[in-house]
């Protein structure tokens, strides 16, 4: 299964969408975090509406889309780039209700109809670019639509879906994002969004078919221009190091409870469950460096 982001424009430049399909992604998700359903729906929607977020970056530029709503899935954080690495985590990570007769999922069981969708962008500059909208829906695409039309002045349509087997497996995971460009025309902007209202759902497609598929059934075969192709993968840049240097700003007496108390310390990643044990050993080289800090 390929895990990859199309970007791509309209023949007659009205629109740019971004297609995708990250089903490996959000499967790696689901494996290091143990979610079940409704987490997996939930946290997977948010880390593919963040890499069509992140699609739109450049460099080293860094975005983290926070949803915290009522739902008993409590706080969602992911964290993605413009290289189509994603990581994330779900507060929650054991919500699943689903539809007896049919297997749907409830996602807002997860995230909740009530709720703050926020999206941080870490473009450099001193202060990082933020902006929040309350909940339309809980359903993640919507808030995605929303944020991009209000806080960024984009009018975009966002669709997302991670559709699960019987087993509760991720079976295909992916979606779209459409930007109105400067210049469309009112009628062009209709017959999209009829397009948009006809078109089968993302799951269906991506079953047998790919992001390509997607920009087909969008735009129609031939009518847009495919611009590049990035790879998606869940990547968390956590290391011994990392967690060293925070264990540091933690001061020598906090070290030094340490030491004495468990003669060890454990640090857990949130974003991947990666676990970091330090020694005695280790934490008395931390707590010199963080005596040499303080007497600076
Ligand atoms: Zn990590």
């Amino acid at each position: 299964m390929e895990n990859y982001l199309l970007r791509a424009l309209s023949k007659d430049k009205s629109f740019r969408a971004f297609a995708l399909s990250a089903k490996d992604a959000v499967a790696e998700a689901q494996e290091r975090h143990d979610t079940w359903s409704s987490s997996t729906v939930a946290l997977g929607r948010t880390m593919l509406g963040a890499v069509l977020l992140g699609a739109n970056l450049k460099g080293n530029d860094k975005i983290t889309v926070k949803v915290s709503g009522n739902g008993s899935g409590g706080l969602i954080v992911v964290d993605s780039d413009a290289k189509g690495n994603v990581k994330g985590f779900i507060q929650n990570p054991h919500v699943d209700l689903r539809k007896t007769s049919t297997g749907e999922v409830y996602v807002t069981q997860a995230t909740g109809n009530q709720g703050v969708f926020a999206v941080i962008k870490d473009m450099g500059l001193k202060e990082p670019y933020s902006g929040q909208i309350p909940f339309v829906s809980g359903e993640i695409a919507e808030e995605f639509t929303y944020y991009l039309t209000e806080s960024e002045q984009t009018p975009s349509s966002v669709g997302l879906s991670v559709h699960l087997d019987e087993e509760q497996r991720v079976q295909t995971a992916g979606g779209f994002m459409v930007q109105v460009m400067p210049g469309a025309t009112d009628e062009a902007i209709a017959e999209l969004e009829s397009r948009l209202q006809a078109m089968p759902s993302i799951a269906e497609i991506l079953e047998t078919g790919k992001p390509e598929d997607l920009l087909d059934t969008i735009f129609g075969k031939d009518e847009y221009k495919t611009l590049d192709q990035m790879s998606v993968q869940f990547h968390c840049d956590c290391s011994k190091e990392k967690f060293g240097k925070g264990i540091i700003t933690l001061g020598s007496q906090e070290i030094q409870a340490m030491i004495d108390e468990d003669h060890q310390a454990e640090a857990v990643c949130h974003f991947c469950g990666e676990k970091y044990l330090f020694n005695e050993e280790e934490l008395k080289e931390l707590l010199e460096e963080s005596k040499g800090l303080e007497n600076d």
